[in-house]
């Protein structure tokens, strides 16, 4: 167990679709801290790096495409075992095989307009806040609900 930070995106079509507050929302509820929460219009040059691992794909450049449509809005969340837990509550990328009560099993039918981003190991959260944030643009405010939010030998 340990208290980490993770990058999330919500996708252009989460914005186009009025869902911010909606998705938001979940990540506040289920107890992960706001550290860091801004709005970006990406390009295709932060796009490159961003889905390098998909460069060989033929959707490449749809996908970079449809991220440039509207701005995102990057969080940066943070709680004990937060890369995981996000990515459980984020589902398998393809949204018509993601699990209802998932973000993606509950809004959305597509493979690509899938939400949300969120980053998938340790190593990647690192490097994508990096790509996304400044270090004064994450906030170590003390969550007063933390000993709420979990038992003393988890964290
Ligand atoms: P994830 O976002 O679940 O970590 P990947 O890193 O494999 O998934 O892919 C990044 C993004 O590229 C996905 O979230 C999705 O928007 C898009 N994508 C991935 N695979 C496909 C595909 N086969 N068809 C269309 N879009 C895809």
């Amino acid at each position: 167990m340990a208290l980490e930070k993770t990058l999330v995106l919500l996708k252009p079509c989460t914005l186009q679709r009025a869902l911010v507050g909606e998705i938001t929302n979940i990540f506040e509820r289920k107890g992960l801290r706001i550290c860091g929460m801004k709005m970006m219009q990406l390009t295709d040059e932060i796009l490159s790096e961003h889905y390098a691992h998909l460069s060989e794909k033929p959707f490449f450049q749809r996908v970079k495409d449809a991220m440039m449509t509207a701005p995102v809005i990057a969080l940066c969340l943070e709680g004990v075992d937060a890369i995981a837990a996000v990515r459980a509550l984020a589902g398998p990328t393809n949204g018509r095989n993601a699990a209802p009560g998932t973000i993606r099993g509950s809004y959305c039918m597509s493979f690509q307009e899938n939400i949300v981003h969120a980053s998938d190991s340790p190593e990647t959260a690192e490097v994508e806040l990096k790509r996304f944030f400044r270090p004064e643009e994450i906030f170590d405010w003390k969550q007063t609900t933390f000993p709420r939010l979990y038992a003393n030998d988890e964290f």
